[in-house]
């Protein structure tokens, strides 16, 4: 059995395991993605129902865009879909966080989309959280199609309706902080709704916001 990329299949169970203990899933719903630096037609992907504290690397299942599983002895994910087509119409796009974090849940299941209504959520996103119409989870494809509508060809999140958020990132930190930062944006909008109502970051501040993040922010020169 082939055991390839042994720190990206660590990296992930570690980033799973924080999923769970700080709340953003429950139990293994939930999933977690990376595409292969050095085969970008590929990507790890977490197994179906496996508890995350007893998930071995070896349990990990690199599959291909076209869906094909190249390596490994587990089912993947049955969200494996949605994965593939995201890697498929984003190449930006290097790791994804499926969560089924409560406050997002919110909003899912109200099929309401986060505004842009924070700074540190319009730098990372590029801008608020659109959310899909419903599509029942068991059809895969359907739902793979609707989250990359709702992601567009250059935000880093979307809401699945009656379901869950989806986080990308151009590396794992970054699409883990992508599903902290719009867990923490759905928590602050649902909390507005008490004092009149979130009031949106204006278009052309939005669009500096993230160009500021993606080439200035941090220790870049
Ligand atoms: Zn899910």
């Amino acid at each position: 059995m082939t055991r390839e990329y042994p720190n990206l299949r660590k990296k992930i169970i570690v980033a799973c395991q924080e999923m769970v203990e700080e709340g953003l899933i429950v139990g293994t719903w939930g999933n977690i993605s990376i595409r292969i630096p050095e085969q970008p037609k590929a990507f790890l992907i977490t197994p179906s129902g496996l508890d995350y504290f007893l998930t071995k690397t070896e349990d990990l299942v690199l599959v291909d865009l076209k869906g094909n599983i190249l390596s490994g002895h587990r089912k993947p994910s049955s969200e494996v879909h949605m994965h593939r087509l995201i890697y498929k119409n984003r190449d930006d796009i290097k790791a994804i966080v499926h969560s089924h974090s409560p406050h997002a849940s919110v909003l899912c299941a109200a099929q309401r989309a986060i505004p842009p209504l924070l700074e540190d959520l319009v730098q990372i996103v590029g801008g608020g959280v659109d959310v899909t119409p419903y599509v029942a989870g068991r059809r895969h494809l359907q739902l793979g199609e609707a989250a990359c509508k709702a992601l567009g060809p250059k935000k880093f999140a979307l809401l699945l309706a009656n379901h869950g958020p989806v986080a990308c990132g151009r590396s794992l930190p970054e699409a883990m902080t992508v599903a902290r930062v719009v867990e923490k944006a759905a928590k602050v909008y649902i909390g507005t709704q008490l004092v009149g109502g979130a009031v949106e970051i204006p278009k052309e501040d939005v669009k500096e916001e993230r160009e500021h993040f993606l080439h200035k922010y941090g220790q870049r020169d």
